[in-house]
């Protein structure tokens, strides 16, 4: 009886926590933070435009200096996928100095291959890290929970597309392996 009694209290409790840890967000106005990125990108020289992209993709385009966020979504998402794109600018205003630090080589390799794909996944995942660090420095309010939901549902499909191809099977079966050992040792 007693544990029983004990999981059920520390599972309200910890329900009762998640609640109050969203409602911190709800009358957060997140047009009116939108409008500021979207004065910031101005200020770097971006225009910024909403409306319905293919296959939810926001984008952003270096030469005539646009972003494009896909609209078709919740304010709060709106929000975070033009912080991602922002992020792109961020890391594309001092591109040679990023390529250096991530050793990224893109000339050396073909578009399709898997070392090319591979390290656009890296800056994507940079461009979240970029967006969100900027939006915390410019004081906005970002539901870390939501926020890492919308980026690894983006990075996911990243991951598909990076690896739509053979995979040296002998890495494979050595990574699954000692991610699965370690997993057991995280349950213990
Ligand atoms: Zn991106």
């Amino acid at each position: 009886m007693v544990p029983e009694k004990k999981t059920l209290i520390k599972k309200g409790k910890k329900q009762k926590k998640a609640t109050e840890s969203r409602s911190k967000y709800d009358n957060v106005d997140w047009q009116a933070q939108t409008d500021k990125v979207v004065r910031y990108c101005g200020r770097r020289g971006f225009s910024v435009k909403f409306q319905k992209c293919k296959h939810q993709c926001s984008t952003v385009c270096f030469v005539e200096q646009e972003i494009v966020v896909h609209n078709g979504s919740t304010p709060e998402r709106i929000f975070y996928c033009l912080l991602h794109e922002l992020g792109h600018v961020l890391i594309h205003e001092n591109y040679q100095m990023y390529s250096q630090n991530t050793g990224f080589v893109s000339s050396n390799f073909s578009l399709q291959s898997m070392t090319q794909k591979i390290s656009e996944v890296e800056e994507e995942y940079d461009a979240w890290r970029l967006g969100y660090k900027l939006a915390k420095k410019m004081r906005l309010k970002v539901d870390r929970m939501a926020f890492e939901k919308l980026k690894a549902s983006y990075l996911s499909t990243y991951f598909e597309w990076a690896i739509d191809r053979k995979i040296d099977t002998k890495i494979k079966n050595a990574v699954s392996g000692a991610l699965k050992k370690a997993a057991s040792k995280k349950e213990k």
